[in-house]
């Protein structure tokens, strides 16, 4: 259907006419968004959310096809974008490859996430520019009225939503109403240092024989205020403040705490950490985990560590350096998130990989898409073919599960086997079933 009719409900001209049009019909357009929002989405009936859309790979296709197919690239794009709205969103162009959206009405979370991914759907299928295929690379970043206070904090929180679906991987990203703007870091120091950390743990289990296998370590942060923020907020928040390696030992002496002795009365159960690269390249990070290792008396040969893909696109040589020291005395190396980093894949020529963790945006796609398929089968291949195992992860039904099975994936972790859950939790019952 298509949106609603606001006289500013438009496009830019073409990108590469004069630049001073270019610029008034940006402000012009900003101008239409607030008077949009002010209306449609106003702070204070608490109704309504906005999204941010973004196209991220307009320039790469630039340099492929011309700007003038990248002109009709954008048009494509809003074009789709304005058939999967209601017809009471109203899309607004608010600079070359972003698009807002005002959604009136949506009162709850749940619906304006629901929203926000039907838009980052909408576009895995290619467009249509000048008889071509084009495939777009996209990400939605949302936030609710009810989460932000007014109409400009509204577009921050929702531009900052869409920068973190980028950086996550995610399709899409609900602003959940916290952020550095309105947590700061000196609470989250304190939060680490005073047992607001709380940690939690979810099951991996064998996709042959459904036996346990290994446990990875999640963090929550338990804010007084604003109850259970996740690792999305404040890890890139630890990260900017200097705080990733007091996060890092928390993280460490936690997991090992509560593990080791499970470990100890259950051999071979492995845990996993998943640890930023910006820790893992600092200095005395691999005497670090040596030295908790000792302390907890866990064995190295017993500990995965979870490095993202993409942290190889910048730290090549540093990473490969602390991950092939904790390799030769046996800690588990798995490359998280798999699939997604558009990284060289060098490393693995590097050092000897243990695991390839099939990020969950290809598990989700499983039953629908082919092309998902196709290329699950082939990373798992690609994990058998270098000695390593394939780990699937964020699996949410048994159709998956059984699919992921069938095609030779050895263990799978999400939401169907077992949920994170807190640590003593997670221990006692899996005691309790072992
Ligand atoms: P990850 O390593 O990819 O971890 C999996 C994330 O997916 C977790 O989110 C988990 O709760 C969630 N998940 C598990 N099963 C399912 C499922 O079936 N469906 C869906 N939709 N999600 C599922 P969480 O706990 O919010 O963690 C987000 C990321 O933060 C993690 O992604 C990990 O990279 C990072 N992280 C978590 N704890 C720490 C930490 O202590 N230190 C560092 N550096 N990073 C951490
Ligand atoms: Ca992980
Ligand atoms: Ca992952």
């Amino acid at each position: 259907m298509p949106t609603g009719s606001i006289p500013g409900n438009c496009t830019f001209e073409p990108r590469h006419g004069a630049p001073a049009r270019a610029g008034e019909r940006r402000v012009l357009n900003r101008q239409l968004l607030f008077d949009a929002i002010e209306r449609l989405a106003s702070p204070a009936t608490g109704e309504g959310a906005l999204l941010i859309v973004r196209m991220r790979n307009l320039h790469d296709y630039e340099a492929m096809f011309g700007y003038e197919a990248g002109d009709a690239l954008v048009l494509a794009f809003e074009a789709r974008l304005r058939e999967c709205l209601r017809s009471v969103d109203v899309a607004v162009r608010i600079g070359e490859c972003d698009f807002a959206v005002v959604l009136p009405g949506l009162a709850d979370r749940n619906h304006v996430s629901l929203a926000a991914a039907k838009v980052s759907r909408t576009f895995q299928e290619p467009l249509q520019v000048r008889n071509r295929p084009a495939w777009t690379n996209v990400a939605v970043g949302a936030c609710a009225v009810a989460d932000a206070g007014t109409p400009t904090l509204l577009c921050r929180q929702a531009d900052v939503a869409c920068r973190r679906a980028w950086e996550l991987r995610e399709r899409h990203f609900l602003h959940a109403g916290l952020s550095s703007t309105l947590v700061g870091y000196e609470e989250l120091q304190a939060a680490i240092t005073g047992n607001q950390m709380q940690l939690f743990l979810q099951p991996v289990f064998s996709m042959q024989d459904g036996e346990l296998k290994s446990f990875e370590s999640l963090s929550r942060w338990v804010h007084p205020v604003h109850g259970q923020i996740r690792p999305a907020v404040f890890v890139p928040m630890a990260e900017q403040a200097g705080l990733i390696h007091e996060l890092t030992r928390w993280n460490l002496n936690a997991t090992f705490r509560h593990c080791s002795p499970f470990i100890e009365a259950h051999p071979g159960i492995k845990c996993a950490v998943n640890i930023s690269p910006v820790a893992l390249t600092a200095p005395g990070f691999v005497e670090q985990m040596a030295s908790a290792f000792r302390l907890w008396k866990i064995a190295p040969g017993s500990v995965v560590l979870e490095i993202t893909e993409t942290a190889f696109v910048d730290n090549q040589e540093q990473l490969v350096e602390a991950l092939s020291a904790l390799h030769a005395v046996g800690v588990g190396i798995s490359i998280d998130d798999f699939g997604t980093g558009y990284s060289s894949l060098s490393y693995i020529r590097r050092f000897a990989v243990d695991e390839l963790k099939i990020d969950m945006s290809f598990v989700h796609d499983l039953a629908g898409s082919a092309r998902a398929r196709r290329l699950v089968a082939w990373m798992i291949q690609m994990a058998h073919g270098m000695g390593a195992i394939a780990v699937a992860e964020g699996i949410e039904d048994a159709e998956t599960w059984a699919r992921l099975g069938e095609m030779g994936c050895d263990h799978g972790q999400g939401y169907y086997p077992g949920r994170p859950q807190p640590a003593e939790e997670a221990l006692a019952l899996l005691a309790s079933a072992s």
